[in-house]
């Protein structure tokens, strides 16, 4: 099982490998350990979180947003121009080939797991087994711990915001 995570000491974003067999995770930009503790990964399952204490992770296409949302203004962007041009043809081609592209891309990349608290994500094979979608319920009441810790005041929730998302994409 692989991991992707935030440094909590310097905020680099690291990886990991295997991570059910070892007890702790050392980053590379600092050096600081986040023990593993016993029992947080079992059989190929994540019972919590080995980076923050949660228990609450949701399933997730392993999808670089960026990349997604890339791929839509490309598109928008090539087909308002077709359209200026009055190149209807080409302007619907665009949007069609936009939408299909970023269809195939969903379809080819994985499932992977994310913590809702620190948004880490976990990679192998059957890491989604017994774990829920994503719920944005859960994501909220996360996202206002965070803001109580942090010391900043949450900003109102508008509907259907995405998950939490790290910058490693
Ligand atoms: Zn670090
Ligand atoms: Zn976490």
């Amino acid at each position: 099982m692989q991991i992707t995570y935030r440094c909590p000491e310097c905020g680099r974003d690291d990886r990991a490998d295997e991570i059910e067999h070892r007890d702790a995770l050392v980053c590379r930009g600092c050096g600081h350990a986040i023990a593993i503790p016993p029992g947080a990964i079992e059989d190929g399952h994540v019972r919590r979180c080995v980076v923050c204490p949660s228990h609450e992770l949701f399933v997730r296409k392993d999808f670089p947003q960026k990349l997604g949302v890339g791929i839509v203004v490309v598109g928008l962007a090539a087909s308002c121009v077709s359209w200026g041009f009055a190149y209807r043809f080409w302007t619907y081609g665009i949007l069609f080939a936009t939408a299909a592209i970023d269809a195939v891309l969903y379809l080819v990349f994985t499932d992977c797991l994310t913590c809702y608290r620190c948004g880490a994500r976990y990679r192998g094979p059957g890491v989604t087994q017994r774990h829920e979608p994503f719920n944005l319920e859960t994501h909220e009441k996360h996202r206002q711990m965070t803001a109580r810790r942090t010391g900043v005041a949450p900003l109102a929730e508008s509907s259907g915001k995405s998950p939490p998302q790290p910058s490693s994409d």
